[in-house]
């Protein structure tokens, strides 16, 4: 096999026009020279490596040098395609983490023409967007006087990977592909697979994750939520254009610092020297790691950090009974996230025509990798009765034994994830974090949508629609698919399917690539001319039923600064989806039945209101 194997990866570098086996001298030698190492004895140290299968694969996938530790004080990593709240969040992680790093600059249509320009055709558009973004940077890089081989030597690109059945389990191929066809062979590509969740490694001991990174990343990746949740949610109601967004970039910069400048926490600095076992021992290491998760999970690792960050959102002021119509955002992962070219600006332009966003957090895709995760294990414990039958016991009670326990465990997983969900929540003091519940989604979308299949977003577009238009949340479900992505056509079929079923079903799919903004705009135009007329006649039913009318309602909450407070926590009533008739429910109780305690206490800010509320709706009325 090996001898195959070296035959073949000779025959690939015939056609590559390159020498079979080299020996480097040196990184730069390596570097400039874009050779296959197979021995090397330079400054990337001493290894030698026989040709394997994984050099035959890389035949097809150009060999790399790889990142080395002692690499991190020059090698910037270079990474994007979330939005500017993560990555800013990220950044301030990988620096914390003693990396050089750098957000790439948001994709645009110059972006996706760099990379029509590099990567095979036919492909969705997401990859021509962030392929596209990361050649245009290079050569701006180039531009800037720096060399091609200095490039390739002193950046790398990071991304997450996947085995998937859709085209983003070819990602990375594609991005390797792209920049050897535009000058770059031999730029590093590390990834990420989201396949392993937390056992994932990069592969490259420059990267390497310590378990306060790990934490780090996750904290990092809730807080993006949460604040993009928060600027989506009182950009629409801001008294003040341009508040929200100011006050959430102070809020992300805020803890930003704090992951580049917190240390977490160490056994040292609490137990006497005397004490400690050796810092490199098992008994040091163990105890020290349990104290980390603690301190992440229960303790004090932001509890200072993110109340003064949520004083940055308290100075947003908000008016809430602007009627907007809900719009749920869906769709293709990166569609529906990226504030970008690549889905048309789509967020930005509903915020313009008068809609509140709603859009869906990376941690719901956390939480479905955890849930598919169990749901196979389940299928497959099924399937015991045949691959572990009960005429050999010891084998049959391992095979249900180790089934089980890894049922827990993911169970276990989502379940801690999720309450550390709405811990940070409540350290920022954001009002119903919304993260729908697997279960749900997967028991509506089975029905008509194979909850096993893979690709793209799965079943989650089809649980979403219902889930949301079941719980009444939105009054208009979009669904933002790129061009070229065939899960995300499946889903929109189905989902058309639905429509015509169920008519209280409100659904819009649109098609983003990088030209057809006008049409699509104009579309989602005319669903929101219906979708704000749903609007307009919830409030003005909803205000029929009060005990006060609007202007006194108005006046009360003009008298009232905690009611115009960005963080008010605005019950929501069943059956009703718009904000501002939600809010006129809440400010007619507190004016019917607490006025004057309310007046006395001056709420004790907004948490005696939701006291008082409590009250109003422990009495059923
Ligand atoms: S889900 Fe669709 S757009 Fe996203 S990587 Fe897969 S095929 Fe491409």
């Amino acid at each position: 096999m090996q001898l195959a194997s070296s035959a073949l990866w000779a025959l690939a570098c015939k056609f590559e026009d390159m020498p079979s086996f080299t020996t480097c001298t040196s990184i730069d030698s390596c570097a400039s020279k874009r050779l296959p190492i197979h021995t090397c004895e330079g400054n990337c140290g001493s290894r030698t490596r026989t040709v394997t299968d994984r050099d035959f694969y890389s035949s097809i996938c150009p060999i790399e040098l790889p990142f080395l530790a002692e690499e991190r004080n020059r090698v910037t990593i270079l990474f994007g395609g979330l939005t500017w709240k993560h990555e800013r969040l990220i950044e301030g992680l990988l620096t914390g983490a003693g990396y050089l790093c750098k957000a790439l600059p948001e994709t645009d249509r110059r972006a996706h023409e760099f990379g029509k320009e590099f990567c095979a055709s036919g492909l969705c558009n997401p990859v021509y967007f962030t392929v596209g973004n990361l050649i245009r940077h290079l050569r701006q890089l180039e531009d800037s006087g720096l060399s091609r081989a200095d490039i390739i030597k002193n950046y790398i690109y990071f991304t997450a990977a996947c085995g998937g059945p859709c085209r983003f389990g070819m990602y990375e191929s594609e991005f390797r592909l792209a920049l050897r066809a535009a000058g770059y062979s031999g730029f590093r590509v590390l990834s990420f697979s989201q396949d392993h969740g937390v056992f994932a490694s990069t592969g490259h001991s420059g990267l390497q994750f310590s378990a306060d990174f790990g934490w780090n990343a996750l904290h990092a990746f809730i807080l993006g939520d949460l604040l993009n949740g928060v600027q989506h949610r009182l950009k629409p109601f801001e008294m003040q254009a341009g508040a929200t967004e100011r006050a959430v970039a102070k809020a992300v910069s805020t803890i930003a610092e704090h992951f580049r400048t917190n240390c977490g926490f160490e056994l040292q600095s609490i137990a006497p020297d005397f004490l400690l076992p050796d810092r490199n021992s098992r008994w040091y290491r163990f105890p020290n790691s349990l104290g980390k998760l603690w301190s992440h999970l229960y303790g004090d690792a932001l509890t200072t950090v993110l109340p003064s960050a949520a004083q940055e959102l308290h100075t947003v002021e908000v008016d809430w009974l602007r009627v907007k119509p809900v719009v749920k955002v869906i769709g293709e992962f990166w569609a529906q996230m990226t504030e970008s070219d690549g889905n048309f600006r789509m967020l930005e332009f509903l915020e313009s025509e008068g809609a509140e966003v709603s859009t869906e957090p990376i941690s719901t895709w956390v939480l479905y990798l955890l849930h598919q995760q169990k749901a196979r294990v389940a299928c497959r414990q099924k399937m015991s009765i045949y691959t572990a039958p009960w005429t050999s016991p010891w084998k049959a009670i391992t095979a249900r034994a180790a089934a089980l326990g890894k049922r827990m465990g993911f169970t276990l997983g989502a379940r801690i994830y999720l309450h550390h969900f709405r811990r940070l929540a409540k350290l920022l003091s954001v009002p119903h974090p919304m993260l729908a519940p697997q279960e749900a989604l997967s028991s509506l979308a089975a029905p008509y949508y194979n909850t096993f299949l893979r690709g793209g977003e799965g079943h989650l577009e089809v649980g979403k629609t219902l889930y949301y238009t079941q719980k009444k949340a939105c009054h208009l479900v979009l669904a933002l698919k790129p061009f070229g992505c065939l899960p995300s056509v499946q889903s929109d079929a189905v989902q058309a399917a639905l429509v015509e079923r169920l008519p209280e079903v409100s659904f819009l799919p649109v098609e983003t690539s990088a030209d057809g903004e006008i049409h699509a705009y104009s579309r989602v135009q005319m669903a929101l001319s219906e979708a704000r007329a749903k609007a307009t006649a919830e409030f003005e039913h909803v205000l029929q039923t009060l005990h006060h009318p609007l202007d006194e309602i108005r006046s009360f909450v003009g008298e009232h600064p905690e009611l115009r407070h960005p963080l008010n926590p605005i019950p929501r009533h069943a059956g009703i989806t718009s904000t501002a008739a939600n809010f006129l429910i809440y400010a007619d109780h507190l004016m019917s039945r607490t006025l004057t305690e309310y007046a006395t206490y001056g709420l004790a800010k907004h948490k005696r209101c939701s006291t008082i509320l409590g009250q109003i709706r422990s009495t059923g009325e």
